[in-house]
């Protein structure tokens, strides 16, 4: 063997399911852009077995209690560090393990119980979650999932204990949002026993006491006709390996102590039984272990948005002002309630998936997407409103709602951007409509032979326009809100069809439309949550009345939701979107972002 590969023989096995297979695999989401309600993905709602509440109930107890006593969120900030007892603690309460497999030292929590955690944690403090996120959720994730027996023996006992802290490796100077474009080689030694690692990562989380990196970098594969490809590959790199060298903690506007830096990585020497499944799977195995990632992220969001309204209503109760309770003032009643029904269809959705993720089999990957994107918004939106219902203490640093602005704004950035995660999916749930059409558009290039297609097709076309898809398991109580979703659903269905047969393969760079079909299709994904969610919650309490706080929430979140989904639907037919292009483009190539103020001119 030369430095570059001729083969992708793997000293072991990493046979671990992908998601993106919609015969296999599923999914709510690009069902819904074909106009189908498939009510077995989400219903019924995925209530926790008692087993999973006892523990979790167990884990929650004494995080909270040992968090009481040792996290200061406001020194956390203003320290920029963890002491060192915040780091061990969390390693000696089990927090480190909670998601990893119990034969190899950890919890082995599910989707519900981890994402659960993971919101308790994100509520306490933000630095905290992402030192709790990065590790478990991303850090070794990869080991979880791909890893081969071997690799698990000998990484996950140290992360489960909290003795090695994991960091996961992707972003690079030049290769954000475009992962693949990252310049980080390994290069294979002829012998096949090892990888020479050399490149740089930025914004690594937990850089500065990782004791393992999984790091993403590109193999040389020679190719039959003497090119080489270059194959996006994963890495279990050991952080005490020779040429790992560590840039300063970034100074960041939030999560302060949370330790964030570049990773340098020269001539690093990384054995072969250190590579994650096959030279060329690193890309996949990237997004996988961030599909699932989002969710700990969307429940810590979630919890993190009721934790900062909690603090704003204790003091709306408590400040007086005209000789009243600013809590009683409408103006901030409404800031109260549209969180409510916001923070109520959050939890709803991330519990929701993360049934799905538990149960298996489901094509997850849009709606984890989704519960990242609303709740990461949520959280920003809802510190902003705390604040604002705080008033001038609002802005002071004695208390906490400046932080909490500081600190959720990350959550809209990493782990993918709302804007990438927007098109991924609208694109990815283009896919199976625009295969559909296009199957049909070479069908009418031979119609004698495709008859059966075209009758077919037609046929369904016919009935979708004709029938909007109804949902059978909604309690009754939501009948009216059940059926404004089907009827955002059918509609966004055919104008899906509409934007795909305007646009054929140019949809690929239509991000307005994008835009607007990703956000109609989170709202649609958040509200059936809140349906499945308030159909338990009414079954489980026993009679509507007893569901009221639920239901209010619902009837307050379903009919904005759908509100914003039909403004959004309408406007992939009905927009400025040519005059927005022309603004954008004048403002980015003078760099002057409006006409000049006349009295400037
Ligand atoms: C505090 C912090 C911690 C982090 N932790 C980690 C970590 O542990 N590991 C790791 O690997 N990375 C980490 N990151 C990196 C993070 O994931 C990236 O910052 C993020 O993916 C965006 O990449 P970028 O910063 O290069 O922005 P860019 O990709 O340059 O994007 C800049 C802007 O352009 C937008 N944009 C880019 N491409 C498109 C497109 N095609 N369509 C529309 N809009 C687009 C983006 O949405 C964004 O608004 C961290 C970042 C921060 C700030």
């Amino acid at each position: 063997m030369t430095a570059t590969e001729t083969k992708t023989s793997a000293p072991h096995a990493a046979d671990a399911p992908h998601l993106a297979n919609p015969d296999l695999y599923p999914s709510f989401t690009k069902g819904v852009f074909l106009g189908e309600i498939r009510e077995d993905l989400v219903f019924p709602f995925p209530a926790l077995r008692d087993e999973d509440a006892e523990s979790l109930r167990m884990i929650l107890d004494t995080f909270r209690d040992w968090a009481a006593e040792n996290v200061d969120s406001s020194k956390l900030d203003h320290d920029a560090k963890f002491p060192e007892h915040v780091l061990k603690g969390m390693g000696e309460l089990g927090m480190m393990g909670v998601n990893i497999p119990e034969e190899y030292g950890g919890f082995g929590a599910g989707a519900q119980v981890f994402s659960r955690v993971f919101g308790q944690v994100g509520e306490t403090n933000a630095s905290l979650a992402v030192l709790f996120g990065a590790h478990q959720s991303i850090g070794c994730k990869g080991i979880t999932l791909f890893g081969s027996d071997d690799q698990k023996q000998r990484w996950l006992p140290g992360c489960a204990s909290g003795e090695t802290i994991a960091a996961f490796c992707l972003t690079e100077p030049g290769s954000g949002s475009d992962a693949q474009a990252m310049t980080t080689m390994a290069i294979p030694s002829a012998d096949g026993s090892s990888y020479t690692l050399t490149g740089t990562k930025i914004w690594i989380s937990n850089a500065g006491y990782a004791g393992l990196f999984t790091v993403f970098a590109k193999v040389p594969v020679k190719q039959a006709d003497g090119t080489t490809k270059q194959r996006v590959t994963a890495f279990i790199v050991n952080a005490k390996a020779k040429g790992i060298s560590l840039g300063k903690p970034e100074e960041k506007m939030g999560i302060k102590a949370s330790d964030t830096r570049t990773v340098t990585f020269d001539n690093v020497i990384v054995p072969t039984a250190d590579r994650l499944g096959e030279v060329g799977q690193g890309f996949k195995f990237a997004l996988e272990i961030l599909n699932s990632g989002r969710l700990g992220l969307a429940a810590g969001s979630s919890r993190g948005a009721r934790r900062i309204m909690h603090e704003a209503l204790v003091y709306a109760k408590q400040r007086e002002q005209f000789g009243r309770s600013i809590g009683s003032f409408e103006m901030i009643q409404q800031k109260i309630a549209v969180n409510a029904a916001e923070t109520y269809a959050a939890d709803s959705a991330w519990m929701l998936t993360a049934g799905m993720v538990d149960r298996g089999g489901i094509d997850y990957s849009l709606e984890t997407a989704a519960c990242k994107v609303f709740a990461s918004e949520l959280a920003f939106r809802a510190s902003n409103d705390a604040l604002q219902i705080a008033g001038g203490i609002g802005y002071s640093k004695e208390y906490p709602y400046e932080q909490s602005v500081r600190d959720s704004r990350i959550n809209l950035i990493f782990e993918g951007t709302n804007e990438i995660l927007r098109a991924l999916i609208a694109l990815s749930a283009l896919q199976q409509p625009g295969e559909r059409l296009k199957a049909l558009g070479k069908a009418f290039k031979d119609p004698l032979h495709s008859l059966g297609a075209i009758g077919s097709y037609v046929a369904g076309r016919a009935k979708r326009q004709i029938t909007k898809p109804s949902f059978s398991k909604v309690h009754a109580a939501l009948e009216d809100e059940a059926s404004l979703v089907a009827g955002e659903i059918h509609d966004l269905a055919l104008a899906v069809e509409g934007v795909l047969l305007k646009f054929g393969k140019d949809i690929i760079e239509k991000q307005f439309i994008q835009l607007r079909l990703a956000n109609a299709a989170i709202d649609i994904f958040l509200a059936v949550a809140v349906l499945s969610r308030t159909t338990w919650e009414i079954e489980r309490a026993g009679s509507v009345e007893a569901a009221t706080p639920e239901l209010d929430c619902a009837r307050v979140f379903i009919p904005a939701a759908m509100r914003r989904a039909r403004r959004n639907i309408r406007a992939l037919r009905i927009n400025q979107d040519k005059r927005l292009k022309d603004i954008a483009e004048r403002a980015v190539e003078s760099g002057q972002l409006a006409p000049e103020t006349p009295t400037d001119r």
